[in-house]
């Protein structure tokens, strides 16, 4: 594996103004480098506060040890730094893992070699932009709102479905947090309390049973022959009971899910993202039957239930999301 090298490059567009180059007005001001850094890929956008990128780089995360992706990420801000047509203001990383999201310090994150990393502070101190750092779940789940399919909607809920399960709640406006700001967990809300063990230590987690990886394995427990996700979707597409059961439970948890998030919050527009939901529209049209059938009827009436608009390649806009996230709570900190 090439642990450092540039995957090919892309310019990216999104949203309505146009990138600089082709005679169009560009907003000069306060441009965010955005990157979204995942264990395995990194991409990181120059990018305006409306969503527009001017530059995109994508790359293989340098997740062998945590000088080469410190460097990475450094070198990454620094080419696209190099590449503004005006100020850049900010840096925004949307990471996964567990976060203090005071300090912008990674706890611990699966897959990538920070323990307890100061990440926001050490990039601000080798780049002299400050800082944000959030989840990336949480990046996803605001992306929607400003960028996506909840776009102008105060209120909505997003869960992303891929190898884990992650999203969000946003009020008013405001993403929901837990004491300490901590991520509400909502891929590890119990649903199943005879399920197999999650990997955070509980039983029956959502995650545990709905997720790529437990859709698969729980269609090979029932018989399945599927030798891996793309597989098992192709099975439950022909008929073939194993796979047809693994979705039709998997989408009834995550359908648990939406219903007792909703009774919390009452939020009148879930989206739902993923790489499984992207890949599987088995398990979003299942998902829909069963929050309908499963919902008080005044839920059912009042409840969309969408799909992400927002396509995997536009990931750094998490990033983004987090910057304006984190700009207007200072603007409520100072104002209050
Ligand atoms: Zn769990």
């Amino acid at each position: 594996m090439v642990a450092s090298g540039e995957l090919p490059t892309a310019d990216a567009r999104v949203g309505e103004a146009q990138p600089e180059g082709n005679g169009r007005a560009v907003d000069r001001h306060g441009l965010v480098v955005a990157i979204d850094v995942g264990g395995s890929k990194i991409a990181a956008a120059l990018a305006t506060r409306g969503g527009v990128a001017l530059h995109v780089r994508r790359v293989a995360t340098a997740n062998e040890n945590l000088d080469a992706l410190m460097k990475q990420l450094t070198g990454l801000v620094d080419a696209l730094v190099a590449r503004a047509p005006g100020e850049v203001d900010a840096v925004a990383l949307a990471v996964p893992g567990t976060l203090d999201h005071d300090s912008g310090t990674v706890v611990a994150a699966a897959n990538l070699p920070w323990k307890n990393t100061p990440l926001a502070e050490v990039l601000r101190r080798r780049t002299g932009l400050r800082t944000t750092v959030g989840g990336d779940g949480e990046g996803a789940t605001l992306a929607e709102g400003h960028f996506g399919a909840a776009k102008g909607r105060p209120n909505y809920a997003c869960l992303l479905v891929g190898t884990g399960i992650g999203g969000g709640v946003v009020v008013d406006g405001v993403l929901q947090r837990g004491v300490g700001r901590r991520n509400p967990e909502i891929g590890h809300m119990i649903v199943s309390p005879q399920g197999p063990r999650c990997r955070c230590g509980a039983r029956g987690c959502v995650e545990a049973v709905s997720a790529g990886p437990a859709i698969l394995e729980r269609a090979r427990e029932l018989g399945s022959s599927a030798a891996d996700g793309a597989a098992v979707h192709v099975a439950a597409l022909r008929g073939e009971p194993a796979a047809t059961r693994a979705f039709a439970e998997a989408s009834e948890y995550l359908a648990m899910v939406v219903v007792s998030l909703w009774r919390l919050f009452e939020p009148p527009v879930f989206v739902f993202g993923g790489g499984v939901i992207a890949a599987s529209e088995i398990l979003f049209t299942r998902l829909r039957a069963k929050i309908a059938e499963l919902a008080p009827p005044r839920a059912s009436r009042e409840v969309a239930v969408l799909r992400t608009q927002l396509p995997a390649e536009t990931s750094f806009l998490a990033a983004v999301a987090l910057q304006l996230q984190e700009e207007a709570r200072k603007a409520r900190v100072a104002t209050a």
